[in-house]
């Protein structure tokens, strides 16, 4: 069986979707690998890494049986694809369901990553943690950039500087992943979700958790969007506890819906001069009301950040964590005999495809093109 690793198209994207560490490991497995020429310029690997790795250097990558990408695939590529073909990568199936429509009706087997089971027995597979992961650190860095003010507690002969207040808001996997390495750059740590299970898990890193009586845990681990009501209060209760911080960075998602308002316009005027926001939602739209997705902003001499696609700023070792998030995947769907083993008895399978025998069989993409 062969496997196609394209270069990426996306603007921005600087991940590949295979390192060489990942082709040697499916080579041994008796796997034919073929990756594009410059596949992996921008994430600095050389061609002739993947070719020491046991990878053909090759443009036709689009014909082979399963063909692993990084960002959801453009039109003219999705025409590239073999029917009967596999792809496998992220696909933004609910924000842009249009594109698992497209794969069905090309034939196309499609998996998505964000459509596997955030089960333990696939946590290996999940790359939505590892690539929250690398944006969680990066968002604290960016913020400790463009503060106007340490970071740590100095005691110096000069008198001392307390600490950084950074609150995080939403506090899944990018969200802690923030919230330590604050907590390592010396800060003052708050973190904030809805989901009250979370509390625990905030205070293990040696943070606050603010509660503000607000219980919004939804299907799957995930959020479910508040009610009217419920977003007024958490709005205004906001604004009050945001003054007093020095960095917000902000990280709350709900599935296929657009970013939660947390940050009002009054909240970002009421905050220090020179205090900054880095929004991690800005590809659905932003968690703070004045956030221009993609853009630096200064509001009130408060710096409002939204870097889009924060794991392609460190594509290195994003790659090789995704890389091997997409071995674990294949490790469950290739059989001994190097072929395809597809079991949609799996949940993770079957939760994981989105387009299959010509149709859309994801239910929520389904839902979401309507
Ligand atoms: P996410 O990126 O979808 O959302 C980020 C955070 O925003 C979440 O914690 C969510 O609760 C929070 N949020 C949503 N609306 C909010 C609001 N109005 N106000 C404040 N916060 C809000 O989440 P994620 O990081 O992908 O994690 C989702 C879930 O998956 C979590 O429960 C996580 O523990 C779980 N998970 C499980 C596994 C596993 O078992 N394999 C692996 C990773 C994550």
């Amino acid at each position: 069986m062969r496997l196609g690793v394209p270069a990426e198209t996306a603007a921005g994207e600087t991940r590949v979707a295979l390192v060489p560490e990942v082709v040697k490991r499916l080579v041994a497995k008796g796997l034919d690998v073929r990756v594009a020429p410059g596949a992996g310029a921008r994430a600095l690997i050389p061609d002739a890494a993947f070719a020491e790795a046991g990878a053909e250097l090759s443009d036709d990558v689009w014909g082979c049986d399963v063909v692993l990408k990084v960002a959801p695939p453009a039109e003219e590529e999705i025409g590239r694809l073999g029917a009967d073909s596999v792809l496998l990568g992220f696909l933004n199936p609910l924000g842009a369901p249009g594109t698992v429509g497209a794969l069905a009706s090309a034939g196309v087997t499609a998996f998505a990553v964000e459509a596997i089971p955030r089960i333990s027995r696939a946590q290996s597979m999940d790359a939505l943690s590892s690539q929250s992961n690398v944006a969680g650190l990066k968002s604290v860095i960016l913020a400790a950039e463009v503060l106007p003010r340490f970071f740590p507690m100095l005691m110096t002969a000069a008198g001392t500087i307390p600490p950084a207040k950074v609150l995080v808001l939403g506090a899944g996997v990018a969200g802690l992943q923030a919230l330590a390495t604050a907590k390592r750059l010396g800060a003052k740590t708050t973190g904030y979700d809805v989901r009250p299970e979370v509390a625990e898990q905030v205070r293990s890193l040696g943070a606050q958790f603010l509660d503000l009586g607000i219980s919004a845990a939804g299907e799957g681990g995930y959020a479910r969007e508040l009610t009217e009501e419920e977003r007024a209060a958490q709005q205004q209760a906001l604004t009050d506890a945001i003054k007093g911080f020095d960095v917000v960075i902000t990280t709350a998602l709900v599935p296929g819906r657009p970013a939660p308002r947390l940050v009002t316009a009054e909240a970002v005027a009421g905050m220090a001069p020179g205090s900054v926001i880095i929004d991690l939602a800005g590809e659905t739209g932003g968690n703070c009301e004045l956030t221009v997705p993609g853009e630096t902003v200064v509001r009130e001499d408060v710096t409002i950040v939204s870097p889009l696609n924060l794991p392609a700023s460190m594509p290195q070792h994003a790659s090789m964590l995704y890389a091997r998030n997409l071995l674990a995947f294949l490790d469950l769907v290739v059989g001994e005999d190097g072929r395809l083993n597809l079991n949609f008895e799996d949940e993770i399978v079957a939760g994981a495809c989105v387009a299959r025998g010509g149709e859309v069989v994801h239910p929520a993409v389904k839902t979401a093109l309507e």
